[in-house]
């Protein structure tokens, strides 16, 4: 019997996307298999087992696709982190530095309530900019991050260290 695909067996590298050099971690294959998707989802819930969250925020776009399913299951609310005048309503916002330039995250002002214990989940950690910003907005908004947590790590990149002297707790399923 072959062993079993893990989560990192149905994630797929496509060279030099968006341009030259760049290995593109592809999740659509990971989320187009219904064992892969649930096994991902399963496994991100994992290490919280046993702890209350009232809300899951999610990065755009590809942890949208993750933070709806995980909210589902732990039964409590999606808040979405958006790129900049994508939001309806009355919003903050975080800019962050990029490899090149920079960008900006919003999240709606009454989202989250004071005191509300957050999962902050995106499909991947590589500097961590986005996620620190999309954490900012939370702790903003007087909300408690419990964890971050991504599928894939890319460790060379800093992201999880970066996060971790946030005093974060940070998990990932594969690098
Ligand atoms: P960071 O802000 O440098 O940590 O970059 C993470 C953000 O960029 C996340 O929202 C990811 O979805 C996206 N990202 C960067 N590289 C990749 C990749 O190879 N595959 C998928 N998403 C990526």
């Amino acid at each position: 019997v072959p062993p079993r695909k893990t989560v990192r067996d149905y994630i797929r590298t496509i060279p030099d996307f968006p341009k030259p050099g760049i290995m593109f971690r592809d999740v659509t294959s990971l989320f187009a298999d219904p064992r892969g998707f649930r096994i991902c989802v399963d496994q991100l819930l994992d290490p919280f087992a046993g702890q209350r969250f009232d809300k899951v925020v999610a990065l755009e776009a590809r942890g949208f696709i993750l933070g709806g399913a995980i909210a589902h299951q732990l039964n409590v609310g999606f808040v979405p982190v958006r790129k900049a005048g994508k939001l309806p309503g009355a919003t903050l916002s975080e800019e962050y530095q990029l490899e090149y330039g920079e960008a900006t995250v919003e999240i709606h002002d009454d989202a989250l309530a004071e005191g509300e214990k957050v999962l902050v989940v995106d499909d991947l950690l590589a500097t961590g900019g986005t996620a620190e910003a999309g954490v900012r907005l939370c702790e903003r908004l007087g909300a408690e991050v419990i964890g971050c947590s991504f599928v894939i790590d890319l460790p060379a990149l800093g992201g999880r260290a970066r996060l971790e002297r946030m005093g974060l707790r940070v998990e990932t399923l594969c690098a």
